[in-house]
């Protein structure tokens, strides 16, 4: 079995054929995914549609995306600590900070306080973290002992394994089927087997042999044969590991 950690199955893309998806994704293998929100305007719908989907192995994740950071936002925490304690949702997330946004100092805000409400409620957390890795590094320092995983990481082994020292998944996705992408796919290969999680981030982040298709978790599979091409372990035992390692950082999937 595979688990998609981290994908937008609730995005207007899978609207009209989710259920045949989420079909095919079981039929090639995966089984489970995580669904994180981007804002507080759907987290009550989030709710009840993954109630719906529960039987077909979806969770959820409740948080602000960097993105959707804003004043507005920062008025919603309380609300979603609420939310949180009733245990809808398995982590808190999308939660993180984006370089290439200029909502930067918000973010910064926002990702601290959400921080504060994982660490409060013993929840793990999934990471958006672009050209901002030393920020994110320092604001995970600063809060200590929250975990989760630094979501479609692209970068180096250096910087990579700043999380991992905090305790951190790597969340390994479509980037590394780019023949591009050498500093991610060198990092990657060479990180602990431990840290690493599989994900799509579907609709987003497509695969290179997929570029014009809306991504899907049904490319699981083919994030892990691109995996398996550039680590020393068996197809066996990196299968096991990194379903251990999901089980591991977020145990409401198990
Ligand atoms: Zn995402």
């Amino acid at each position: 079995m595979f688990i998609d950690t981290h994908c937008h199955l609730n995005f207007d893309q899978f609207k009209m054929d989710l259920d045949d998806e989420l079909s095919k994704a079981h039929s090639v293998g995966v089984k489970k995914f995580l669904v994180p929100s981007v804002c507080s305007v759907v987290w009550e719908d989030l709710i009840s549609w993954q109630l719906a989907y529960e039987s077909k192995g979806i969770s959820i994740a409740l948080g602000v995306h960097p993105w959707w950071a804003s004043e507005e936002q920062c008025q919603q925490l309380n609300y979603l600590e609420e939310l949180l304690s009733y245990k809808s949702a398995i982590a808190l997330g999308e939660i993180g900070l984006d370089g290439l946004k200029d909502n930067y100092e918000i973010q910064c805000d926002l990702f601290e306080k959400q921080l504060g409400i994982a660490k409060n409620l013993n929840l793990p957390v999934t990471v958006h973290s672009v050209k901002a890795h030393s920020d994110v590094v320092s604001h995970l320092k600063k809060v200590k002992g929250v975990t989760g995983v630094i979501h479609g990481f692209s970068g180096s082994y250096e910087q990579a394994q700043l999380f991992v020292d905090l305790g951190f998944k790597i969340g390994v996705g479509g980037t590394i089927t780019f023949d591009r992408a050498k500093k991610t796919k060198d990092a990657i290969s060479r990180l602990d087997v431990n840290s690493l999680v599989l994900e799509t981030d579907a609709p987003a982040m497509p695969l290179q042999h997929h570029r014009t298709q809306r991504n899907s978790p049904i490319y699981i599979p083919e994030v892990f044969n691109a995996l398996l091409s550039i680590r020393d372990e068996s197809e066996d035992y990196l299968k096991k590991m990194l379903l251990e390692n999901s089980f591991e950082v977020f145990p409401g999937l198990a």
